[in-house]
């Protein structure tokens, strides 16, 4: 008898969900319990029952930002797929946390609200890029969000508004002090323009992106935040290690700052690039680069450097 055993008879729930499915970089073992649900009702119920059994509930998105152990993850993994977009006025969009971020955009532009042409360039969930304050070509969540709602470890409703949330650079409260509260649901700040100009200035986007970034091949985003005054991608060039490979996983040779997915990357590959490029910089330029992914799983709990 194991303390989620009840999961097992949930309506939608699944054993042994592989996570590589539900990761862009194509890389994670498998979940002990997964589910997908746009029901906040059926999460609230979930969170509070893992409670109770002492379950541990990791809540991914679509898997844009996280390296996934080769482990997989204990526990139950959901996914809260409520993907609604309701514009409230021209000030105003009410969206579910399963909302893309560059669908929001296109659907945006589309009705001539802009604010957000900046979610083209971010391919994640709304709630995934409220947790962590995710932005993109000099616009970032802390500025657009009006509030959001979010579910605590029983359940429990918790609305705040953006100055609640401790916006930093790709940081919020969601990542310290309210770790383990799912976000439901957020309003962003939009005002109306011409469907035209908002459209050309994510078009804009999109291609400056194409132009710098590795585009058409499974990466994980940015690896590292950039230091004050610097840019974590210039410095792991100057440490001599684009294209740099360890087994399926590759250093871009195109954007220092991103790795690849070349060959059948495990996890494992992954986190020995870091490494290697977290150490290289520390000892050329005595720069302690922070790691922007996020790493779940297994080697979440054995691995605290970068
Ligand atoms: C090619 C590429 C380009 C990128 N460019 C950018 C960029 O320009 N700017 C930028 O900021 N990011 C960028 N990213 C990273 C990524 O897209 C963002 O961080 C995005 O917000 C993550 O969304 P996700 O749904 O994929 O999150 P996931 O990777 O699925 O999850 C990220 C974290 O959020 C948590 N989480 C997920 N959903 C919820 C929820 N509902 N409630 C609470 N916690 C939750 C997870 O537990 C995890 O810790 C890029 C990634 C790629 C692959």
């Amino acid at each position: 008898m194991s303390a989620g055993d009840w999961l097992d008879a949930f309506p939608g729930v699944r054993r042994h969900e592989p996570l590589a499915r539900h990761s862009q970089f194509g890389v994670g073992g498998p979940a002990e319990w997964f589910i997908t649900t746009r029901e906040t009702g059926v999460l609230a119920e979930l969170l509070r029952r893992c409670t109770d059994s002492r379950v541990p509930v990791t809540m991914i998105g679509a898997g844009s930002n996280t390296l996934i152990s080769d482990d997989g993850i204990d526990g139950l993994v959901v996914r809260h797929d409520d993907r609604s977009l309701r514009v409230v006025d021209d000030h105003t969009v009410d969206l579910g946390a399963g909302c893309m971020m560059p669908r929001v955009a296109l659907d945006c532009a589309a009705r001539g609200l802009a604010g957000v042409e900046f979610g083209i360039g971010v391919p994640g969930t709304l709630g995934a890029s409220v947790y962590g304050n995710a932005g993109a070509f000099g616009t970032e969540m802390a500025g657009v969000l009006i509030d959001c709602t979010s579910l605590d470890a029983r359940g429990e409703p918790l609305s705040l508004a953006a100055a609640e949330c401790d916006f930093s650079y790709r940081r919020s409260r969601f990542k310290d002090e309210l770790r383990g509260n799912a976000i439901v649901s957020a309003r962003l700040r939009v005002h109306a323009d011409e469907p035209e100009h908002v459209r050309a200035r994510t078009d804009a986007i999109q291609a400056e992106r194409k132009a710098t970034q590795p585009y058409g091949i499974r990466s994980l985003g940015s690896v590292f935040k950039n230091p004050p005054e610097n840019k974590a991608g210039r410095l792991i060039e100057a440490a001599d290690l684009k294209g740099r490979r360890s087994g399926g996983a590759q250093i871009s040779p195109k954007h220092a700052n991103f790795i690849v997915n070349v060959d059948h990357a495990t996890a494992a590959d992954v986190l020995t690039l870091v490494h290697i490029a977290h150490d290289s910089v520390q000892e050329r330029f005595g720069i302690d680069l922070e790691r922007e992914i996020i790493v779940l799983g297994k080697e979440a709990a054995d691995d605290h450097r970068g």
